[in-house]
């Protein structure tokens, strides 16, 4: 509408000026804060009317803030009639909870010819209070000299309502989670963690990394590569995928990990029309089962232990009546020779018939003792064959002396073979053969007065039909002349013992059991060092070839 049109407006003054002369000048001031300058191209009038339709509340004061004109969006939001308004000071507006600080800056800024916007908390006419995004540009004369002060202001309740509530709900999530006692957090594509809780701050300092939540899905990933794919959008949910995180104190840590995948909208402005602008988020729990994992191990290293022990005695009984008999067979035999020497001179000879007869009682009497033996032999349980992974084996029967060896101070090094193929074989012989190596080489190093105490034990995958075991030590050594004597029955440089001189034996007997070969061999770096070489699975196992 033209002010022609409009008198009433075309002859309102503000501070002695007309409106329509001193809107342009406002429309400079509100150039100065950010908006278009268009007062020089355009009708004041335009002015007087976008000013008055406009839906911002417009008031105009004097240098000292009192009101010399506001517009009806002005009366709508504060409830004040122009004609309650006019001369009053914007302070008027003021609830008194404002910040008297905030009016400082405010003051501080305009009367350095600055426009200020911020947030005031103003109060309407009928007592209500509201939050005011305010902007307010100082107006000059052609000398410089302030004479108005243009504010502009919204009412943003509802916007500051919402990000209370955005606040509230996050304070209220945060709190959910932080009562959990188990470390959670929530990732984003590039594994930057968005949320977390309490338990999992604790863990960031335990563990002394960044962002172990980000390393604990990396672990997944190699743990479970079926299970995840490479683009993290197109992850599947998990639940209760147990992984082990390796320590700097050279423990592990476990850790039982559920992950949730769910979708954000991205809250970019780029995204603002576009529906697929959404990110995708990971919610990682990580429930620690270090503690079970260790009592599961525990318990699993005693029932290996016990049965360990059984089969041993029940192997070295077996070896030392085998023995036995075969010691005794000897003269038995040489008593049953005599016998039949004297059958052939003629037993009718009286001096022979008592010795005849005496030779065999002794020989019926041997052979019934020998029968009897035979049959108190413990029975051989027969054990199933399985695929034996070497790797793991050797490590379960390692740590089973973990404390002996922590106790006497016996450094070991163990050497697992990367890609080891299974063997075919009965796991309870194969875990004693490699217990009598260990036992032997803890003895040997502990006989050692003086010197280093390293056990090293290594698994050897280089032959693709053999894999190869060192159980190597720094002890005391086995002389050159007795090493092809070791593995006799009965021979031993330890002296008289209940078993002695029967494991390397029995390691003998159940490593060719399977088709393998156990020898000592010499070793520039060790006392002695021991080899066990084992077959692998065939193409009649069950699941041959590398595991
Ligand atoms: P005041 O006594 O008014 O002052 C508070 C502080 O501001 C003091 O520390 C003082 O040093 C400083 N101050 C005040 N006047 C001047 C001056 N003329 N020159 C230099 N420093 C000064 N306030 C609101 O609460 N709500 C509004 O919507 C609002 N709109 C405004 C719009 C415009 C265009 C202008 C210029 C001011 C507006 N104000 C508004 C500010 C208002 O004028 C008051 O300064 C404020 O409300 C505080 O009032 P008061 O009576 O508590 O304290």
């Amino acid at each position: 509408m033209a002010n022609s049109d409009n008198p009433g407006l075309a002859s309102a003054k503000i501070g002695g000026q007309l409106l329509s002369e001193t809107l342009p000048k406002v429309a400079g001031a509100a150039a100065a804060a950010g908006l278009p300058d268009w007062s020089a191209k355009m009708p004041p009038d335009i002015f007087l009317q976008v000013v008055e339709q406009s839906s911002i509340a417009i008031s105009i004061t004097d240098s000292d803030a009192n009101i010399l004109y506001a517009n009806p969006a002005f009366e709508r939001i504060t409830g004040y009639t122009t004609e309650e308004i006019e001369g009053k000071n914007e302070s008027l507006l003021s609830s008194k909870h404002t910040p008297k600080i905030v009016y400082e800056s405010l003051w501080g800024q305009i009367t350095r010819l600055k426009p200020w916007s911020g947030l005031l908390l103003n109060r309407r006419k009928n007592g209500e209070d509201y939050v005011a995004e305010l902007t307010i540009s100082p107006v000059t004369d052609d000398n410089g000299n302030i004479i108005h002060f243009l504010g502009m202001h919204r009412d943003v309740n509802e916007v500051h309502r919402l990000e209370q509530e955005v606040k509230n709900q996050k304070a209220l999530i945060e709190a959910v989670v932080d009562v959990e006692p188990i470390p959670i957090a929530v990732l984003d594509e590039r594994g930057q963690v968005v949320l977390d809780n309490h338990a999992y701050k604790k863990l960031v300092s335990e563990l002394d990394t960044a962002e172990p939540a980000s390393g604990l899905l990396k672990t997944l990933d190699t743990t479970f590569p079926e299970m995840f794919s490479a683009r993290w959008q197109a992850r599947q949910n998990f639940t209760d995928l147990e992984i082990e995180v390796p320590v700097p104190s050279g423990e592990s840590r476990w850790f039982e990990c559920t992950g949730i995948w769910f979708k954000q909208h991205d809250p970019s402005s780029k995204h603002f029309f576009s529906e697929s602008a959404q990110r995708s988020l990971c919610l990682l729990v990580a429930d620690e089962i270090t503690e079970l994992k260790r009592k599961e191990a525990a318990v699993r290293q005693s029932a290996m232990r016990a049965l360990l022990a059984e089969q041993e005695q029940k192997e070295s009984m077996r070896e030392a009546l085998e023995g036995a008999v075969y010691q005794i067979q000897k003269p038995l035999n040489m008593v049953a020779s005599a016998l039949g020497i004297l059958e052939r001179r003629g037993r009718d000879n009286m001096e022979n018939a008592a010795l005849y007869n005496m030779l065999k009682t002794a020989v019926t009497d041997g052979q019934e003792a020998m029968s009897i033996l035979r049959e108190s032999m413990p029975r051989r349980t027969v054990e199933h064959l399985t695929l034996v992974n070497m790797n793991e084996l050797v490590r379960d029967v390692l740590s089973m002396f973990t404390d002996h060896l922590l106790r006497d101070g016996i450094t070991v090094e163990w050497l697992p073979c990367n890609a080891v193929p299974v063997v075919t074989g009965q796991a309870g012989r194969l875990r004693s053969v490699f217990k009598q190596l260990i036992e032997n080489a803890i003895e040997a190093v502990e006989a050692r007065v003086a010197g280093e105490r390293v056990i090293h034990i290594e698994v050897l995958c280089n032959n693709k039909n053999f894999v190869d075991v060192l159980v190597c030590d720094s002890g005391i050594g086995i002389p050159s002349e007795l090493r092809h004597r070791i593995f006799e029955p009965f021979f031993t440089t330890k002296g008289a013992r209940s078993n002695a001189g029967m494991g390397l034996p029995l390691v003998q007997n159940i490593v060719m059991d399977h088709g393998g070969n156990c020898i000592v061999e010499n070793s520039e770096l060790f006392s002695s060092q021991f080899r066990v070489t084992l077959p692998v699975a065939g193409p009649e196992a069950d699941e041959p070839g590398v595991r």
